[in-house]
């Protein structure tokens, strides 16, 4: 039997606690704020140690998706959930229909899509219960859409920077060749780069290492790299005093989320005079080719100029940051609220 519990929490919409004792399912729906439009967000399944370690998460990735969805220029709104099990070993096809069930109990105001331990096909089986489903209408993973945007992105950033119009001979440090950053990687080397990459799983690196002829270094030194653009493509929080300090790079650029351990490390790095783009602005890709997706036949013409919108959102940053002072994160998040309360 399903079972709803709604959590008072200030500054969000609607949190519920959801759970389905016959199939195991613990899980969590967090709406941030539905202004813009439905709420959209990935559904995250984890181990988390305590009830609060998960219903934090939910709260930062759902207030992370209200952000990135307003800077995309969509008209949707931010969620997440988070299943509360392990992915390998608690996944059945009952609990992803239970959760199924508690998002059509949503009426659309939620649309769930992927996330670290949820897949395409985990969606498609939720989708037995729930028309709002994101990613499940043809167009496979939004990875490759998050990288083409990310590189657009860097492009913007360098003409801003160095002003370049053209990558060629740049040194690239691309921390994490998963999904996301082996698909940057090779965008970049076509476009004549020197690559130097990282990661903590030696596959991804002995493949690039000969197509892209990438030049490998241990995961604690990647962020020391002497290079033009430093590109997180891992894990978030991985812009902390100690390693902003030791960054040898004039532009940081790349996918992973919340790449900056706490907001107010983006002035550390405009004193240091690198250049930062903001992640939920340049990471926004995969975001809109679901969109894409949602009630509209696929296409992908239309995700491509979307994407336009990530440089032109960048450039925009950049040049309200050098007027104030402000470092751009600290931009980034005054154009969230100017969007929020002229909609
Ligand atoms: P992924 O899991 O496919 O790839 C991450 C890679 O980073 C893996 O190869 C992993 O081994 C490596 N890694 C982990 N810790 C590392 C470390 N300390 N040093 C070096 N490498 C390390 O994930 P992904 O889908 O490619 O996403 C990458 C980042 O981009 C994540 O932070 C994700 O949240 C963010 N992001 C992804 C998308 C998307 O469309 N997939 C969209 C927006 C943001």
């Amino acid at each position: 039997m399903n079972v709803y519990t709604d959590l008072n929490i200030d500054g969000y919409e609607r949190v519920i606690f959801c759970e389905n004792k016959e199939v195991g399912l613990k899980s969590l729906i967090a709406i941030h704020n539905t202004r813009l439009g439905p709420s959209l967000g990935g559904c995250r399944m984890w181990n988390y140690n305590t009830e609060q370690d998960a219903i934090t998460d939910a709260l930062r990735l759902s207030k992370g998706m209200t952000k990135k969805s307003a800077l995309a220029g969509l008209p949707l709104g931010g969620a997440k959930s988070i299943i509360w099990g392990d992915a390998k070993k608690d996944k059945t096809v009952e609990l992803l229909e239970a959760m199924g069930e508690f998002v059509e109990y949503l009426d659309g105001t939620y649309i769930i899509a992927e996330d670290v331990g949820t897949t395409l096909e985990d969606l498609q089986v939720m989708a037995h219960k729930t028309k709002h489903t994101g990613s499940t209408n043809g167009s496979g993973s939004p990875s490759p859409k998050t990288a083409f945007g990310v590189y657009k992105g860097i492009k913007a950033t360098v003409k801003h920077k160095l002003g370049l119009d053209s990558l060629k001979g740049l040194k690239i440090a691309v921390q994490g060749v998963g999904t996301v950053g082996k698909h940057l990687a090779f965008l970049l080397f076509v476009d004549g780069c020197e690559l130097i990459i990282s990661d903590i799983n030696d596959v991804p690196l002995k493949e690039l290492e000969y197509k892209i002829d990438a030049k490998i270094v241990p995961e604690d030194k990647i962020h020391k790299t002497d290079c033009h653009i430093f590109s997180p493509c891992a894990l978030g929080a991985i812009l902390n005093e100690e390693t902003i300090s030791e960054l040898n790079c004039s532009i940081v650029a790349g996918a992973a989320n919340n790449q900056l351990l706490i907001p107010e490390y983006g002035s550390l790095l405009k004193e240091r005079n690198i250049l930062y783009a903001p992640d939920y602005v340049i990471n926004a890709g995969g975001l809109i080719n679901v969109f894409c997706e949602i009630g509209q036949v696929y296409n992908e013409d239309k995700v491509l100029s979307l994407i336009e919108n990530i440089p032109n959102r960048l450039l925009d940053i950049y040049r309200r940051s050098d007027e104030t002072g402000l470092s751009t994160n600290a931009v980034t998040n005054l154009i969230v609220e100017e969007i929020l309360h002229s909609n």
